[in-house]
């Protein structure tokens, strides 16, 4: 998984009239990440008002691609999710935006995904929204759902981006459900008695300088809280110090008798 995966997705804005909202897509879509604009026979495009919109992403007007149809703005695509400013507008699988993020952020890693978007004044029509495996819709004020384009462009490629942030964090090792572990963690008291321990045994053993343990034991800390150890976990680990310090007890107490011992004669 990587962020090059954002390039297998695209942003179609499809019979746009006002070329601001182009200048503004492509602001929004570059601030999370995305670079892929197709614009679907636009009423006014190139236009300076597209540049002035799209303040420091004019890399990504520069890269749009504009096409007569939605049929080839489409083409190759595996997943094509359609925006309607009205909640079942017609009948169809419908997600919210954040499942859309999610299902269009995990799809790419796959094929190529488009999000669709109609024209100010009527959005998308029926026979567009037909071809669309899903429609999203961005749960507004239903007494005003109606977003400004470029601001719903935003609203869905920011839920891209935090689908994408999602899964990179949870890349390093899924996080834990408690609910579906077999015993409950480890409580913030017993884990302060084990780091205790942990120094006093590392101190025995001549690990940890006594001047300066503190690096080591934060170092420690964070590693230990990070893996979020349950209380059997966490009594194995006690357990395995107590007898690395009766280990240590016995072999220096062994010491002390050889030195003790009458030397052979
Ligand atoms: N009067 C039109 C409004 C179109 S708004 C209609 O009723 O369809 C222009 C575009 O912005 C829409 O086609 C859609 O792509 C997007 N949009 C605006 N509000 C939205 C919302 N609440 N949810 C999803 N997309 C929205």
């Amino acid at each position: 998984m990587s962020v090059q995966q954002f390039q297998q997705i695209r942003i179609v804005l499809v019979g746009t009239s006002h070329p601001g909202n182009i200048g503004g897509a492509a602001r929004a879509m570059k601030n999370m990440g995305l670079s892929r604009l197709y614009l679907v026979a636009p009423k006014e495009y190139p236009s300076e008002k597209a540049l002035w919109r799209a303040a420091g992403a004019l890399d990504v007007l520069d890269n749009a691609v504009v096409v007569d149809s939605v049929d080839e703005a489409i083409e190759g695509c595996g997943l094509v999710v359609g925006t309607s400013a009205r909640e079942r507008r017609i009948p169809w699988p419908l997600l919210d935006p954040r499942e859309c993020g999610e299902r269009a952020w995990s799809e790419s890693a796959e094929h190529e995904v488009a999000i669709l978007f109609g024209r100010e004044d009527r959005g998308l029509t029926n026979e567009e929204l037909h071809k669309c495996n899903y429609h999203v819709h961005i749960p507004a004020n239903p007494e005003y759902t109606s977003l400004n384009l470029a601001t719903a462009v935003q609203v869905l490629c920011y839920e891209l981006r935090m689908a994408y942030l999602q899964a990179e964090r949870s890349e390093g090792g899924k996080l834990i459900d408690f609910n579906e572990w077999d015993l409950p963690p480890a409580k913030a008291e017993a884990l302060e008695r084990y780091y205790d321990h942990l120094q006093e045994t590392l101190m025995e053993l001549g690990f940890l300088s006594p001047d300066n343990p503190r690096q080591t034991m934060t170092r420690l800390r964070r590693l230990y809280n990070r893996v979020r150890l349950d209380e059997m976990e966490l009594s194995i680990l006690r357990g395995m110090l107590t007898a690395t310090q009766n280990y240590i007890f016995h072999t220096n107490k062994k010491l002390a008798n050889s030195d003790t011992d009458p030397k052979p004669e």
